[in-house]
């Protein structure tokens, strides 16, 4: 019988695989590289290019590609054959070290926000020796930065590793100052659950608004929701486990921990989480997740929906960021000791994030935006676009007691509210609770950004909490270090966490999020709430943000503002593609199909003469009624479409979009609705609500 995780990561060229192979120097070499120790030199990166092909070529593989991230949200790859002509005419196979680390794709069509003049468009792929080279389809994958001829970073991917080195210098410092000498680089550890939605594939091939947008544009409630919660950890139906037993091996395969998977609350909705990892390992292995998911729908005649919400009136997904900080020798800097109150490291880096988030909501805010979210986020049933951090009574006693200046009250079970409102009922809530209302949550060892869009790439929300951790970190470390005494460094590490509970206590927050309490109550507490992705893209031309990022090296000024232009660019034309699928949609299907029902109605009408129901009249009378409005609401879609794409710049547009063309396209779509709700099988043909949703 063959062991279940026998082929565990024989499709990944792996640290056991490289240590089998290679001869030892280069093997350590590599090492000293990954460990940003040492530069890569040419025999070495020949002798693993050459080690690489030929266990790639073992397994059947005859290409390669350098797989990288453009910032269109998901990756690209081109593929070279590793075959050549040899000298005397016959195919022989070549991969060289420098095959292996540099790549020009000639990729130029990839957004780059005016980074790549057309004179200068070359973009370069360098090999990422941090993350495991693997193989799919036949093809070996070697996971690359994407940067422009003058060196910009064109992806995402970049940026993210420079702010892990960052974070991790910053993290080192206060490690150090507290006694632990030792320590001499962190990482990030992130967690990423993936939600999704799975449909019958001729149901997908059927609604051109899911092709092309990812989402239903419109569709009528089904007569059974969600109301039942009868879905939500329920038995898995079984054209869906087979699919993910298949998702499951083939992760496994690739070195993916694929851990869990279960029902979601929307009927039709489903979660694989992995076990976490380091933060831009992460990053790639939930990109190669959401492809398998993809591909592997469509092989068992399903279709995967990776959109926030592909459906109205019912949860949407999102991609839950379990985000910690680990030691390289493997302590866990949010892992609360046995006594929290006394461990003064802990309370830093809490006390270090509460910080850093009340500096930047925005920032916060819009890295895990964009327009799919939008329809997500402060939906009643996904995180406001509010941030606040929930920490838990436990640790916030502990801090407000540490503020106050007295010993903690918990265990006499005099917990005080301390909130600064009493309209608002303060519940106790154990260590271990959980706040499902809460965009950042601490979940016992580590925070859950709950906000990050399902479709969306973990790499900005990371390289976000990865610099504005870094920057707290410094300042935190700027004032301990000098002092020569622990007991005078913890003494002062007492004095700088009360004073940020002092400054920063708006920020934390543990009642229901998505009250609408809780939105008058942000508000008085100074908390900012932009409503849209589009306008919170803007927050990268803030000085402060862009002084935190160019003073960590993560981005200059330059790739910011390309980063917002590709954005602000982004947005409009996926909205744009919104807007025509809409009117296509109308105009091919829905009026055709209530004129032809109109029609079967008229006939009736003409052939049953004074006979005729009244049902029949008041039916003739209602399509009449939504065909006109319909047409109408075409027109007015279209104009106000084209007045808004009249604004002299990109933001502009994108805000017109969302406030003007969007509240049209919902016009349009209620008409939509109301005639889907009456409308008869026999001429309406596109799959609804119903269908879609409780087909598995
Ligand atoms: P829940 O659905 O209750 O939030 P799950 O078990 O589905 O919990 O997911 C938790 C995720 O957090 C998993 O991906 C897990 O590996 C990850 N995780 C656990 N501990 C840490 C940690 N210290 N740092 C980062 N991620 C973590
Ligand atoms: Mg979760």
């Amino acid at each position: 019988m063959e062991m279940p995780f026998a082929d565990f990561g024989c499709l990944v060229f792996s640290e056991r695989e490289m240590a089998d192979r290679l001869p030892r120097p280069v093997y350590q070499s590599w090492k000293k590289t990954v460990a940003n120790e040492s530069t890569l030199d040419r025999p070495t990166a020949d002798a693993i290019a050459h080690a690489m092909k030929r266990w790639a070529m073992e397994k059947g593989v005859t290409h390669f590609t350098h797989w990288f991230q453009p910032m269109t949200g998901g990756t690209a790859e081109k593929h070279d054959s590793f075959i050549e002509p040899g000298p005397n005419g016959e195919p022989i196979s070549r991969f060289s070290g420098k095959m292996l680390i540099k790549g020009e794709p000639d990729a130029s069509s990839f957004p780059s926000g005016g980074l790549r003049a057309t004179f200068e468009a070359r973009g370069y792929t360098y090999w990422d020796v941090t993350s495991p080279v693997f193989i799919r389809d036949n093809i070996l994958c070697i996971p690359t930065v994407f940067v422009s001829y003058t060196g910009e970073a064109l992806d995402r991917k970049e940026p993210l590793i420079k702010s892990i080195g960052a974070l991790s210098k910053a993290a080192t410092r206060v490690v150090n100052i507290f006694g632990d000498k030792d320590v001499r680089s962190c990482n990030i550890s992130v967690g990423l659950e993936q939600e999704y939605f799975l449909i019958d594939r001729t149901y997908f091939e059927k609604r051109l608004d899911l092709k092309l947008t990812g989402r239903t544009l419109f569709g009528a409630p089904a007569p059974k929701r969600q109301e039942l919660d009868d879905h939500y950890f329920g038995s898995i139906p079984v054209r869906v486990s087979e699919f993910m037993k298949e998702v499951n091996q083939e992760l496994w395969r690739l070195g993916i921990y694929a851990k869990t998977e279960h029902n979601e609350v929307a009927p039709c909705q489903f979660e694989l989480a992995p076990i976490f990892t380091n933060g831009n390992i992460a990053a790639d292995q939930n990109q190669i997740t959401m492809d398998i998911l993809r591909k592997t729908a469509q092989k068992h005649g399903l279709a995967c929906l990776l959109h926030e919400k592909p459906f109205d009136g019912i949860n949407g997904s999102g991609k839950h960021d379990n985000y910690s900080i680990i030691t390289d020798d493997g302590q866990n800097l949010f892992a609360p000791g046995d006594k929290p109150a006394e461990n003064i490291r802990f309370l830093v880096f809490m006390c270090a994030f509460i910080k850093a988030v009340d500096t930047y909501p925005v920032l916060v805010r819009m890295s895990a935006s964009d327009a799919g979210n939008d329809h997500r986020l402060g939906a009643n049933e996904a995180p406001p676009a509010i941030i606040s951090i929930y920490l838990g009574s436990y640790i916030e006693d502990i801090l407000y007691s540490l503020y106050q200046g007295h010993e903690s009250q918990k265990g006499k079970n005099e917990i005080k509210d301390f909130s600064p409102v009493t309209t608002l009922s303060y519940i106790p809530h154990d260590n271990t609770d959980r706040n499902r209302t809460s965009p950042l949550a601490f979940t016992g060892n580590k925070f859950e950004f709950r906000m990050l869009g399902s479709s969306m790439s973990s790499s900005f929300a990371n390289t976000v909490l990865n610099a504005i951790m870094a920057e707290s970190l410094n300042e935190i470390a700027d004032q301990l270090e000098g002092i020569k005494y622990l007991q005078d460094i913890r003494e002062k590490a007492v004095d700088i966490c009360r004073n940020i509970v002092h400054d920063h206590k708006r920020i934390l927050f543990s009642g229901d999020g998505y009250s609408s309490e809780w939105v008058k109550e942000a508000e008085r507490r100074g908390l900012p709430s932009v409503k849209s992705f589009i306008e919170s893209v803007q927050v990268l031309n803030d000085p402060q943000v862009v002084r935190l990022f160019t003073s960590l090296d993560i981005y200059s000024e330059k790739e910011l503002s390309a980063n917002r232009t590709i954005l602000e660019e982004r947005y409009e034309k996926k909205m744009v593609i919104e807007v025509r699928t809409l009117l296509e949609m109308s105009r091919k299907d829905i009026l055709p199909a209530m004129s032809a029902e109109l029609n079967f109605y008229a006939k009736t009408l003409a052939s049953a003469g004074d006979l005729t129901p009244k049902f029949v009249k008041e039916r003739l009378s209602t399509l009449s009624g939504l065909i006109d409005a319909t047409d109408k609401a075409c027109a007015a879609l279209e104009k106000g479409w084209q007045k808004a794409m009249k604004a002299p710049d990109t933001f502009s547009k994108g805000k017109n979009i969302y406030y003007t063309v969007a509240p049209l396209m919902l016009e349009l779509r209620k008409l939509i609705d109301r005639y889907e709700m009456i409308a008869s099988r026999e001429f309406y043909h596109l799959p609804m609500y119903e269908d879609m949703l409780f087909s598995l």
